[in-house]
C-alpha cells in the first residue's frame, strides 16, 4: 500500500523531503529525530491453490463480478513465507495444505507490493469462504486457466508452463470493463 504520512509516527513532528541515500525521501523536520520513512515494498504472498489440477481463484469484497485472483495475504511478524501462506489458505478458504516450491517472487508497482508466490495442493474438504473478506470463489481446471497481467498472474502463468501449458493471458482491457 502507498501510504501518505505527513507527520512523524515518533515524535510527531511534520515530516519534509530530501534527498536520502540517492533518493527523495520524507524524514522527520526535527534535526534530534532520526526518522526516514523508507516506503520499502511489503511482502505479499500468494498460493496457487489446487486439487485434481483444478485452481481456486477467489474475489475480494468490492471487486468487479468478473475479477477473480489468487488466495493472498500479508505475512504476518514471527511467521516463515511457508507458515504464512498455509495459515491464509485456511482463513480464506477454510482447507488445510501442503506448501509446495516457490513458484516466483514477482513485483507489483502499483500497490508498492511484492508478490511471493507457492505452489499449493490442497486437502479435500468442502471450501468454507472467508466472508469477511471474500465474496465467492470458483474452481478453475488447468486447461481453462488463464493468466493475467500483474505480479499473481505470472505466478499463474509459471505454474501452467511447469504443467506444458500456454494458455493465452486475458488482456488489461478486458480486466478493466464493467
Ligand atoms: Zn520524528
Amino acid at each position: 500500500m502507498q501510504y501518505d504520512y505527513s507527520y512523524c509516527p515518533i515524535c510527531k513532528n511534520k515530516l519534509v523531503t530530501r534527498k536520502e541515500s540517492g533518493l527523495e525521501r520524507k524524514r522527520c523536520s526535527d534535526s534530534e529525530c532520526d526518522f526516514v520513512l523508507w516506503n520499502n515494498p511489503t511482502p505479499v504472498l500468494a498460493a496457487v491453490a489446487h486439487r485434481n489440477e483444478e485452481v481456486v481463484l477467489v474475489q475480494s469484497i468490492g471487486w468487479p463480478a468478473h475479477w477473480f485472483s489468487l488466495v493472498t495475504g500479508f505475512m504476518e511478524a514471527g511467521e516463515s513465507p511457508e507458515e504464512g501462506i498455509a495459515r491464509e489458505v485456511k482463513e480464506e478458504i477454510g482447507l488445510d495444505c501442503k506448501v509446495g516450491p516457490l513458484l516466483g517472487i514477482y513485483e507489483f508497482i502499483q500497490m508498492n507490493q511484492i508478490i511471493i508466490a507457492y505452489d499449493v495442493f490442497l486437502s479435500q474438504g468442502e471450501i468454507k469462504l472467508d466472508k469477511e473478506e471474500l465474496v465467492d470463489f470458483k474452481l478453475v481446471s488447468s486447461s481453462n486457466l488463464r493468466p493475467w497481467p500483474s505480479g499473481t498472474g505470472q505466478a499463474v502463468k509459471k505454474w501452467l508452463h511447469q504443467r506444458g501449458i500456454e494458455n493465452k493471458e486475458i488482456e488489461f482491457k478486458k480486466l478493466k470493463k464493467n
